[in-house]
């Protein structure tokens, strides 16, 4: 997608060879135009896939994923990163290690908002090795429903994420493809 490349060259910022910075649009400071793009770019993509729900992890996919249902027309849910005490008991959770913070969480989903039938499209803001996305997917499937896709805005081509999720079955596009950074260099597939 050219609009979120030419940002990424334009802003982001690589802060070793496998970290790149984009919090002036993304993570910390959200531009709604470009966010309203990207999700019109993913229901372009996915409009055929008989999609019922987009899913996210807070917080940096919200902003991204809510364009995407509005564009779809479907509810969009969020996995949680603690458990609220207002979702006691009816939850399903998984463990997933974070690539930035190097730490471990719990993602909690709620057995109120995925169900069975659906057909869950999964959106998140960067791939690196695919553990959050197979995290994500991991909960659609303990909820008994089937993801029909997984759409990233930045893939890091070089790291494990991509080949993890295509040899599990699943239809990943990815926004802007990443084939190598370092300090001032940002190249793209
Ligand atoms: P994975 O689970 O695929 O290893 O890593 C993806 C998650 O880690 C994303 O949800 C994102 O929050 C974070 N992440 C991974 N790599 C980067 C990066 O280079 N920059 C930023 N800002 N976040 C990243």
């Amino acid at each position: 997608m050219k609009l979120l490349k030419d940002r990424i060259l334009a802003e982001g910022r690589a802060l070793s060879d496998s970290v790149l910075k984009v919090d002036g649009f993304l993570n910390h400071q959200v531009d709604a135009d470009l966010m309203q793009a990207v999700g019109q770019d993913f229901c372009e993509h996915f409009k055929d896939y008989g999609i019922t729900r987009v899913l996210t992890i807070e917080s940096s996919g919200i902003a991204p994923a809510v364009y995407t249902a509005q564009a779809l027309k479907v509810p969009m849910v969020i996995l949680k990163k603690q458990t609220s005490k207002t979702l006691n008991g009816q939850v399903f959770q998984t463990n997933i290690t974070s690539f930035t913070k190097g730490t471990s969480y719990e993602l909690t989903l709620s057995r109120d908002y995925i169900h069975r039938d659906d057909r869950v499209l999964i959106i998140d803001d960067f791939l690196a090795n695919g553990e959050a996305a197979t995290g994500a997917a991991r909960l659609v499937q303990m909820a008994g429903a089937t993801v029909a896709g997984i759409g990233i805005l930045i893939e890091k081509s070089f790291q494990k994420g991509r080949g993890r999720l295509e040899q599990a079955g699943f239809d990943v596009y990815s926004q802007a493809r990443i084939a190598r950074l370092g300090e001032g260099i940002i190249e793209f597939l």
